[in-house]
């Protein structure tokens, strides 16, 4: 596919450092929380702009967790008029490896970026089990969002298969590996990794929080090995899988976990803003 268009613009991620060091941190931890909503396939522009505004008024107090919303592409040009003002920043649920040209059902970078957005979920592993996405995608599409100011939330995790043979270290290890293959050591810092342990998507199942700290340590370990303890420890790994407001307080609590990426239980204000205040 054709290279995307550089852009000269101050990287957000710098932005977001500085914000980090003006902004509250856990007294635990020095990584700032980073709690999203991935909507999915769900909410009509009309239905995603009633949710925000809802969003919007009971959040409007947070300070110490950075809240992002990821809705549909068909709702993200709404929803940006509504969130600029607030403290509310926004996802998209994909980005295009290319940029603008014929690339028919892709979106480029420059669409999001115009609207503001700022994050972009990736690797999803429900894109990675229907639309067969591999490492390899994935990391280009963690470039293209890096070389376009737009922060990847790059998604890994093991199937139930995967932990009962055993393989989760190996096969996160290896998606850990491979989608942030070619990235520099300034960009993998400041991506934000989700550890979404696949069984434990959209079932009710959630990873123990001693599971959950188990994987998000060993990935740290790996970005050690890749990029150096200095930049492992600044890198956020958020857990995703079937997080609501009663175990998210003792999930987040964990050393190595430094948000949520949420599904189901971020489709309703008072769940999603529950998760919040429980993790504060
Ligand atoms: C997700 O799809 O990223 C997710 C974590 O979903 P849920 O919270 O519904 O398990």
């Amino acid at each position: 596919m054709a290279a995307a268009p550089k852009s000269t613009a101050k990287p957000l991620y710098a932005l977001s450092a500085a914000n980090n060091l003006m902004g509250l941190f856990r007294m635990d931890k020095a990584r700032r929380l980073i709690i999203a909503g991935n909507w999915k396939s769900n909410k009509t522009n009309t239905e995603a702009v009633a949710l925000v505004t809802d969003l919007i008024r009971d959040l409007s107090t947070v300070k110490e967790v950075d809240v992002v919303v990821c809705p549909a592409f068909t709702a993200l040009s709404d929803v940006s008029r509504l969130v600029l003002e607030s403290n509310i920043r926004l996802g998209a649920q994909n980005l295009s490896d290319a940029g603008y040209g014929a690339f028919t059902g892709e979106i480029a970078p420059g669409m999001l970026r115009e609207l503001s957005v700022r994050y972009v979920v990736l690797g999803h592993s429900e894109r990675r089990q229907y639309q067969n996405e591999s490492d390899a995608l994935v990391a280009k599409k963690a470039a293209n969002a890096h070389a376009n100011n737009l922060i990847p939330i790059v998604c890994v995790g093991e199937t139930l298969a995967e932990r009962e043979a055993g393989i989760t270290e190996r096969v996160v290890e290896t998606q850990v590996r491979g989608s942030l293959a070619g990235l520099t050591a300034e960009q993998v810092e400041a991506t934000v990794l989700a550890y979404e342990p696949v069984w434990a998507i959209g079932t009710g199942k959630t990873a123990s929080s001693a599971q959950a700290q188990e994987v998000h340590a060993f990935i740290r370990k790996v970005l050690a090995s890749m990029h150096g303890e200095a930049v492992a420890k600044r890198v956020r790994i958020q857990y995703g899988g079937s997080v609501k407001g009663s175990n998210a307080r003792e999930l987040l609590g964990q050393p190595d976990i430094d948000g949520a990426l949420v599904g189901g239980a971020s489709l309703e204000a008072k769940n999603f803003v529950e998760i919040i205040r429980n993790a504060i």
